[in-house]
């Protein structure tokens, strides 16, 4: 059975995207640490970030540098956090995650976002992809 996030890049479930290329797909994360968290997948749908190749880890770690950047850019942030768990999903999904302090770094505590703001924060970061 597909993964969600598989049905996420097929456009099965809709998500806000901030970026796509042939290989990987950017999009927020629904239950943010804080504003602006994103997840960063592979379109290839492997379970565990070290089972993945060699090419396909390197590209979604240059992928993601890409959309850090654009995250730094676009809101106000100390720094861009990654972080790679996948108890939840079983999909290679990298956490971007703006932080401010070290508590939107434990994701211990989410913040609740509108539909408006999702969007807007994703058009922000879209807008700063180079
Ligand atoms: P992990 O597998 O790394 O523990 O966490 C999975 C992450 O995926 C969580 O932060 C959760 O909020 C996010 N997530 C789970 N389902 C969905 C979904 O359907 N859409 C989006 N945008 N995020 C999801």
């Amino acid at each position: 059975m597909p993964s969600i996030f598989t049905k996420i890049i097929k456009g099965e479930i809709p998500c806000y995207k901030v970026a796509e290329n042939d290989d990987f797909f950017a999009f927020l994360d629904i239950n943010p640490n804080a504003k602006g968290h994103t997840l960063c997948i592979p379109k290839k749908e492997v379970d565990k970030l070290m089972d993945l190749d060699e090419a396909t880890y390197m590209g979604l770690m240059a992928f993601s540098r890409k959309v850090g950047k654009a995250i730094e850019q676009a809101l106000d942030c100390k720094r861009v956090g990654m972080t790679v768990i996948g108890l939840e999903v079983p999909h290679v999904h990298v956490h971007l995650i703006p932080l401010n302090n070290m508590q939107d770094a434990t994701f211990q505590k989410k913040v609740s976002l509108t539909k408006e703001e999702f969007e807007n924060i994703a058009n922000a970061i879209r807008s700063k992809i180079e």
